[in-house]
């Protein structure tokens, strides 16, 4: 510590206790440090630490969704590109590859589930990122033009997002990581070929800057509930339906948006019911929060791949930089996302009213039964 004529005095007592053997990311070093008895220097105003560490946190969350989309995209590309080389039986529609003894994995119906599973996350969730990052772009307009007002309208936007980008796309990476592997069959496992280490990497980040589980009470419970009363749900939904609206006449776009129509009505009210749920058990907030976070989170995804729909319906009538397979690709991954994935929000939404009972009734030391 330094003296008070700035020589070096005694030494504080912070020492690290061990680094950490961890499961994954084993490039970065971490380490226990321990201040037991150690001096502490205030770095920031009094009683207003918990204030300032939320403005890093905030950007870390969303630092480590983006940690659940990387190798997303990462675990699908090596996946694609194995799924082309390696045979293993014949398509059931009939040979596919007549001159090689087997198909390639890519003909198969299941393989091409695991595979635009992947693909869907990682645009979708690409799509997502975007957004927020445009969000973000016009507070710090706002911040720098003087215009609090604005600064403060997109702060809360991005707010209501940031634990959906966190929670939803890192538990939904971990998902795409774990497919990679599993496209890669036994290989998968084996070290050699990577796909394991990109899971093992994945892993933390539904854990660090928060857990899922904190970040859906964050979610439902302080910025739903409690400092929205449900207007923050109110305002992105009307954004959703507006964009929805406007592509009811298309053809090839009218079922995202009556997707996203119906959607977005549900959404309101399961939140209302939540809340009057909520009014009478307090439980309801914590045993609804993981399932209201992924419903949100695929509405939201669902929202994101109807706008690159319109995005690419638009470039295929009016011409646009890239190639019209490209858009065409992009179109029927919306159509994968909406059929296949999306559905699972229904899942979220049963699950979500159901009582607190069925979680709280048995008994910690009841806990234990097992067999
Ligand atoms: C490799 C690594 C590096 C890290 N680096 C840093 C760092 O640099 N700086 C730093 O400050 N931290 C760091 N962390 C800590 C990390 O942020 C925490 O581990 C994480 O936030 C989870 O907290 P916890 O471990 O205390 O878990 P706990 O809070 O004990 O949670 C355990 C489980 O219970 C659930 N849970 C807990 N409370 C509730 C509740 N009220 N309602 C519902 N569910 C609940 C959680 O969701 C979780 O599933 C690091 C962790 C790791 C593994």
């Amino acid at each position: 510590m330094p003296g008070a004529d700035g020589s070096v005095g005694e030494r504080n007592a912070v020492v690290c206790g061990s680094l950490e053997k961890k499961m994954g990311i084993k490039a970065s070093a971490t380490c226990v440090m321990n201040f037991d008895d150690a001096t502490g220097y205030l770095i920031g105003p009094e009683s207003e630490g918990l204030e300032c560490m939320f403005t890093f946190m905030n950007t870390a969350r969303i630092g480590t969704a983006i940690q659940g989309v990387g190798p997303a995209e990462l675990s699908y590309q090596w996946a694609l590109e194995y799924a082309k080389e390696r045979r293993s039986m014949r398509a059931l529609s009939g040979k596919k590859d007549p001159e090689h003894v087997a198909d390639s994995l890519i003909h198969h119906a299941d393989v091409r589930r695991m595979l635009l599973t992947q693909k869907a996350i990682a645009e979708g969730g690409r799509a997502m990122l975007y957004d927020a990052a445009r969000l973000a772009d016009h507070m710090v307009e706002g911040h720098a033009a003087g215009d609090a007002e604005k600064a403060a309208k997109y702060d809360d936007k991005l707010g209501f997002l940031t634990p959906i980008l966190k929670g939803f796309l890192t538990e939904l990476g971990n998902e795409a990581a774990n497919l990679g592997m599993q496209v890669f069959g036994g290989h998968g496992y084996i070290r050699e070929h990577g796909m394991e280490q990109i899971a093992r990497d994945t892993r933390i980040a539904t854990l660090y800057e928060g857990t899922t589980g904190i970040q859906a009470l964050d979610l439902l419970g302080r910025k739903v509930l409690l400092t929205t009363k449900g207007g923050a749900v109110r305002d992105f939904t009307a954004r959703i339906a507006n964009f929805a609206r406007k592509h009811l006449t298309d053809r090839r776009l009218r079922p995202f948006a009556v997707e996203l129509l119906k959607l977005t009505a549900q959404w309101n009210l399961l939140t209302v019911r939540i809340m009057l749920a909520a009014r009478k058990d307090r439980d309801v907030v914590s045993s609804a929060s993981y399932d209201f976070l992924m419903y949100s989170g695929y509405v939201t995804m669902a929202y994101m791949w109807a706008r690159q729909a319109a995005a690419a319906a638009d470039r295929l009538d009016n011409g646009g930089d890239d190639s019209e397979a490209f858009y065409k690709t992009k179109l029927a991954t919306a159509e994968f996302y909406y059929e296949r994935l999306l559905p699972r929000a229904q899942a979220h939404a049963s699950s979500m009213l159901s009582p607190s009972k069925n979680l709280m009734q048995i008994s910690a030391d009841d806990m234990a039964f097992t067999g």
